[in-house]
């Protein structure tokens, strides 16, 4: 954040008096000798409408892609130096590198329509943010008037339904999209689920605001009736759903839903 240092002694914001111990990251103002920590610059940014770096939808996935792509292009070229380019340009991309152009492409979609809804005020939502321990990432945490929303977007494509297994169907009950069992999903977004209310941790303003998982499969087909809406704690969406769901009413203001942003996009980097 611009005008910010790592303090070198210890100080108390002049915000809302919290103590900032020697090493945290704060504004220092030589001038007035006064410290502001980084939840209030974000509450000043806030109620000035300016937003966190939302990052881009699908970054890493395309990052990924472009890689494989690179380096598949790399491997024609040495292994037919004088057929390559025409061997590319008559191919197409083999599975292993596609795959990551058409989770980056799915992901956008669905990005691009929350981006939409970020331009709109009617919810924020910053995209692909890192997580550490275990590693990992999450596609897009989207605060609106209702809460925050953890998003995983997948886009496999066939009928989304729960299924019980075993004899007469009557073991667990399992989540599937098309043929693809995709139980294990849902578990998975524990630790993001986890990351984010770390990262909300302390925030005055996000105490009692509930952090809820979403399963996106933005590619689905929907039974028309008793579609899934939940496996697991996990919320089940399509890509329309989705966008309803995170601009649904609620109690939370516009300039707290942007403070709770920057908090998340501060804490939780961009992914790379
Ligand atoms: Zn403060």
């Amino acid at each position: 954040m611009n005008g910010t240092r790592r303090l070198r002694y210890p100080g108390r914001c002049v915000g809302c008096a919290v103590a900032l111990p020697a090493g945290s990251v704060a504004r220092w103002d030589p001038g007035t000798r006064r410290v502001t920590c980084g939840d209030c610059l974000a509450r000043e940014a806030a109620a000035a409408g300016a937003l966190p770096d939302v990052g881009v939808a699908g970054g890493s996935a395309r990052r990924e892609y472009e890689r494989r792509q690179g380096r598949r292009e790399k491997q024609v070229r040495e292994a037919h130096p004088w057929l390559g380019e025409l061997i590319l340009a008559l191919s197409e991309d083999p599975q292993h590198v596609r795959a990551f152009g058409v989770g980056a492409a799915g992901e956008t979609a669905l990005g691009r329509e929350l981006d939409e809804l970020t331009a709109g005020r009617d919810a924020v939502t910053v995209h692909d943010r890192r997580i550490t321990r275990p590693r990992g990432q999450i596609d897009h945490v989207a605060v609106g008037p209702s809460g925050v929303f953890v998003i995983d977007a997948k886009n496999y494509t066939g009928m989304v339904a729960i299924r019980g297994t075993g004899f007469l169907g009557l073991a667990e009950a399992r989540l599937f999209v098309g043929r693809r069992d995709v139980s294990a999903l849902a578990g998975k977004m524990t630790r993001q689920i986890d990351a984010v209310r770390d990262a909300l941790a302390g925030l005055p303003e996000a105490a009692g605001v509930p952090v809820t998982p979403v399963l996106a499969f933005v590619d689905a087909e929907w039974p028309l009736f008793r579609a899934p809406d939940e496996y697991e704690g996990v919320l089940i969406e399509g890509e329309g759903s989705t966008c309803r769901l995170v601009a649904g009413d609620g109690p939370l203001p516009w300039e707290t839903c942007v403070l709770l942003a920057h908090r998340i996009a501060q804490r939780l980097p961009v992914a790379r």
